[in-house]
């Protein structure tokens, strides 16, 4: 019969990993793991979480993100996470893990912290230095209806610039100016769909960097009614 060589309990009192009883093998291993810093990139200004990508915060995101940082020697490990503290600067979190190792079940619980990392996400980095990359000029009649719709389309569209940075009143009509060129020439291809119109392109150079030219469209977009 097995006898633990460190406590001298017995396989008959209790569960063996090894020649260790499975308390004394869980105190010397480390059977669980998270990285010994762990940090989360938080956006102050829209209040995103960097998971890999800019995400909504949630506790799904959390966890699933944390379950990606862990590291188990145990075999068909699942791990369940709770958060019991968070504020601005950091959040406690608290697992328990259980899985198996050498056939024997185990169950580790454990905690750590998360550090926020406070930052600006790319968009929220352009959009507060008032950065755009297109102008889509609004005209002919129902400017403002068309100027609300086409700012809705352009927040629809998926990507981190899809965001309308300004938006300025003129004799002629309404212009947006929207964060990324390609959400914008994205957004006039539709409203040439749905409308019938031509979307009218022009181009002005804004930089010359390394002999590359860096071009600012505006998009025209001539409403009929
Ligand atoms: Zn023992
Ligand atoms: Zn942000």
């Amino acid at each position: 019969m097995k006898v633990c060589p460190k406590c001298g309990r017995t396989e008959k009192e209790v569960p063996f990993i090894g020649f260790f009883c499975r308390d004394c093998y869980l105190e010397d291993h480390d059977v669980v793991r998270f990285p010994e810093r762990l940090e989360l990139p938080y956006c102050v200004s829209c209040e995103r979480i960097y998971t890999g990508r800019w995400t909504e915060f949630s506790l799904d995101a959390l966890r699933h993100w944390l379950e990606g940082k862990v590291k188990t020697s145990a075999d068909n490990a699942r791990i369940t996470f709770s958060f019991p503290e968070m504020d601005e600067e950091k959040i406690i979190y608290r697992f328990i893990l259980r899985g198996e190792i050498e056939g024997t079940e185990v169950e580790v619980p454990g905690d750590g912290e998360i550090i926020l990392k406070k930052t600006l996400c790319p968009r929220c980095a352009r959009e507060s230095g008032g950065y755009y990359e297109a102008v889509i000029q609004i005209r002919g009649s129902n400017v403002y209806d068309h100027a609300e719709e086409v700012a809705r389309m352009v927040e629809r569209e998926k990507g981190e610039y899809n965001f309308v940075a300004k938006v300025v009143e003129r004799k002629e009509g309404v212009d947006l100016y929207v964060g990324s060129r390609k959400i914008a020439e994205k957004v006039a291809k539709k409203i040439e769909r749905r409308y019938g119109i031509k979307p009218v392109r022009s181009y002005t150079l804004v930089t010359e960097k390394n002999g590359k030219r860096l071009y600012r469209v505006t998009i025209a977009l001539h409403f009929k009614d």
